[in-house]
């Protein structure tokens, strides 16, 4: 498979494309800034920049090359021998997404040996491309072998099972944007070379009387638009509004297929699949002034406004589909929330802006950078998270790598293409979107114009502005004036503050207080600016609580805490002996703000007072004397070890998580035939609202099926037990776990264990308790024995003895 004369083509093939690099003129009315004009001056975003590009990004190719995936191409090419080394077929997409965000690290950190390592990754990336255009390593390899290790999620003939799962048009999705990217960054045509063959190839299989086949996984029609920009070719285009006009409406909602996509009116689905299928329509709505896509996707926001966002900015509450859920459906604990979604739904809320210069865009896109999506990463750059949960008992911890690496090779690239989210241009208009120190070479008309801001962001709301344009000349200087300074905790009607704020903005130019009145979120100064002018921005941000629509269940009784456009958590390192599930708060408690330079790298903090509470013996609940208690931004959670962690704060027991009551169950040792971490569920006293309750944690033995297992409880000394309760896991029709067949209690007395006399049979209930007495004994030690259904699992909530 080794393709000699492949540079040799690559060269002559597409030269008469050369210098149409521009935007061609049809495209978004508001022009975005690209991050190369803007040089970051601030100590929030520029480190986390530059640890991207000195941590991140050399982390994530050495896993790509520890884990085959970068061996993958050099079999393909034909430099080496064996099998495909990698678990998933769109294992490719992860060296084209690092290699995305390298380059665009490379146009503000140059570094010749990164340089150097692309040019060589390419280089096998050109090896691995078949003759006639066709990249996937996976058949590629298998084709070598007689069709041997061909994935079971691909078929025998390229394309057919893209729909499904074979992510051919994915991995080639992500090699059109850094193929873009490395072109714009470098000069290079290498990548782009490739990345053209291989559109080509798309362009002559694909359409209405050949292969029509929907993507399984959007976003080559993103990529696409990005090669049409770079190239002017129409046909890719074509090909991205082709890809979207035969979803539907025969398929599944998990993918977005269910229906036309200018019928779509809600956000289904998959969630990263999903942002990036919107973006992607954004893009041809904007390109081709397409009114039923933009109809599609107006809807579709406000209905994940509506509904279906966490106050974090997070997306995608459920993990089975990991995407979206019903309205109001937003469960805290199990909140999935995928990193990869926050940036998906960062580049949907930006297209939007960019569509129609609506601060409300901004909003969400500030909301969930500074929260949902900072949180995907650590402080020190090198663990990631793929879920994020708004709430944790301690079982969730960032990790070094996954086997299915989207969300950490998502950050890579995102990360280094903040600054390109400050600033917006139509015509004589400038946007200020996002208040972050810079320097910044923009072009507003004709004119050139130098633009640096001053901001202790997000800490402070004081901005410094200073305009030099290279000639006095005028033109309307729009900024932005945050939702959550006008009394708006996010857009759409689910989060409100529990109070209002009056203090308002205020703006001086030149020393003089101008009048500030928002419209569509931005405040607009049109005047003759000339070199100098100085615009200072007091952004009032005091800390504000904020309360969920009713319908969210798990919000019930509890308020958020939002300064600035943070969202804070209380975290166990800074609370009472690490505990902080168990605490509640008052609704009329003060929050105070102050910035604690030596905690987590300087970071503001928020104190309060909150009470412990504990479940007693008898019942009841015994709430204790009220003690101090930190909280500290959100994003910035487990960098300090995993343990307790909440982001909404009861405001009464009933919506806390008391400490339980020192029970004989709670007082054991608890064992079992699956010793795993969730094992501690089954004596927390936490009871579910039904047998599919994700808010609460369960143990289970999913995937083992068709077996007996057990749970033991080892007493500390013998104790007379005449009773036991147990409330069964059950996430049917969906999951694989059910309700178990059999059910026994047996009692160890001595060395032996013994049944028990019950006084009533065992009962096997879905939803509900199933009790048991019997004739009191003296026991040592207790065990529950489980028969799992011939094709299902178990699992339990909890499991009481009396
Ligand atoms: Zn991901």
């Amino acid at each position: 498979m080794k393709k000699l004369n492949r540079l040799l083509f690559l060269v002559s093939g597409y030269l008469a494309l050369t210098g149409c690099t521009g935007h061609p003129d049809a495209d978004y009315p508001i022009r975005p800034v690209p991050f190369t004009s803007v040089r970051l001056t601030d100590n929030f975003w520029a480190p986390r920049i530059m640890k991207n590009a000195i941590v991140t990004i050399p982390i994530a190719f050495s896993y790509c090359e520890s884990s085959g995936r970068v061996k993958n191409f050099e079999i393909a090419g034909g430099l080496d021998t064996g099998v495909f080394k990698t678990i998933y077929p769109f294992d490719d997409s992860d060296v084209f997404k690092i290699i995305e965000g390298a380059s665009y690290s490379l146009q503000t950190n140059p570094d010749p040996k990164l340089d150097a390592y692309l040019d060589t990754l390419i280089w096998k990336i050109g090896l691995a491309q078949e003759d006639d255009g066709y990249l996937y390593t996976n058949r590629t390899i298998a084709e070598m072998h007689g069709g041997k290790g061909l994935h079971e999620w691909a078929s025998r003939n390229r394309w057919e099972l893209d729909s499904i799962l074979s992510h051919e048009l994915y991995n080639l999705g992500h090699l059109y944007e850094a193929a873009a990217a490395h072109y714009q960054a470098t000069g290079k045509r290498s990548l782009l070379d490739i990345a053209i063959k291989s559109a080509d190839l798309v362009c002559r299989d694909f359409g209405t009387d050949k292969v029509k086949v929907y993507p399984g996984h959007q976003v080559i029609e993103m990529g696409l638009v990005k090669l049409y920009r770079v190239t002017g070719e129409k046909k890719y285009l074509d090909l991205a509004k082709f890809f979207l006009d035969i979803r539907g409406p025969k398929g599944e909602a998990y993918n977005q297929a269910h229906l036309k996509v200018i019928d779509q009116t809600e956000a289904v689905g998959h969630s990263v699949r999903a942002t990036y299928m919107y973006s992607g329509m954004a893009d041809i709505a904007a390109i081709e002034k397409n009114e039923p896509y933009l109809n599609a996707i107006t809807k579709i926001w406000e209905d994940i406004v509506g509904g279906k966002i966490y106050i974090t900015g997070g997306i995608g509450a459920t993990g089975g589909n990991e995407g979206f859920a019903g309205s109001f459906v937003l469960p805290n604990m199990s909140a999935y929330c995928e990193t990869c979604a926050s940036i998906g739904d960062i580049f949907f809320n930006h297209r939007l802006f960019l569509l129609h210069g609506d601060g409300k865009y901004m909003d969400v896109l500030e909301k969930t950078l500074y929260n949902s999506m900072l949180s995907g990463v650590s402080m020190s750059a090198d663990r990631f998270f793929y879920p994020n949960p708004l709430e944790s008992d301690g079982r969730h911890e960032r990790q070094a790598w996954f086997g299915c690496a989207c969300c950490p090779s998502n950050i890579a690239r995102f990360v280094p293409a903040i600054p390109g989210y400050i600033y917006g241009v139509k015509a004589k208009e400038l946007y200020i979107n996002l208040y972050i120190s810079n320097n910044a070479d923009l072009l507003i008309g004709k004119k050139k114009v130098k633009v640096s801001q001053k901001a202790d962001f997000p800490w402070d709301g004081k901005v410094e502005i200073i305009i030099d344009p290279e000639s006095a000349g005028r033109f309307a200087l729009k900024l932005r004036i945050p939702g959550w300074a006008r009394n708006e905790a996010i857009p759409g009607n689910l989060y409100k503050f529990s109070d209002t704020n009056t203090e308002t903005c205020k703006i001086m130019v030149n020393g003089e207080q101008i009048v500030v009145k928002p419209g569509n979120g931005y405040t607009v100064i049109e005047r003759k600016w000339k070199k100098g002018d100085k615009i200072r921005l007091d952004i009032p941000m005091p800390v504000r609580k904020v309360i969920a629509d009713e319908r969210i269940k798990d919000d019930v009784s509890k308020m958020a805490i939002q300064r600035g456009p943070l969202v804070y958590c209380a975290e166990w390192p800074d609370n009472n002996n690490g505990k902080v599930l168990n605490l509640i708060f008052e609704k009329e408690s003060d929050f105070a703000s102050v910035f604690v330079p030596d905690l987590l790298n300087g970071t503001q903090v928020i104190s309060s007072s909150g009470r412990q509470t504990k479940k007693m013996l008898g019942g009841g609940i015994e709430i204790l004397d009220k003690e101090d208690v930190t909280l500290i931004p959100y994003a910035f959670w487990n960098n300090r070890g995993p343990g307790q962690m909440m982001v909404w704060l009861p405001l009464s027991p009933e919506s806390a998580k008391p400490l339980p009551a020192p029970t004989i169950a709670f007082r054991s040792k608890v064992e079992a035939s699956k010793m795993t971490k969730d094992l501690s569920a089954v004596n927390d006293q936490c009871e579910p609202a039904n047998s599919n309750d994700h808010s609460v944690l369960y143990y289970h033995w999913w995937p083992d099926k068709d077996r007996w297992e057990f749970v033991q409880y080892n007493f500390e000394k013998p104790e007379i037990i005449s009773g036991t309760k147990v409330y069964w896991f059950d996430d049917g029709p969906d999951g694989g776990c059910r309700i178990p067949d059999e059910w026994e209690i047996l009692y160890l007395a001595g060395n032996i264990w013994k049944p028990l006399k019950v006084r009533s049979a065992y009962t096997i209930t879905k939803d509900g308790w199933d009790s048991v007495e019997f004739e009191p004994v003296k026991a040592s030690a207790v065990k529950i024995r489980i028969k799992l259904n011939k094709e299902y699992s178990a699992g339990i909530y909890e499991w009481i003895v009396e």
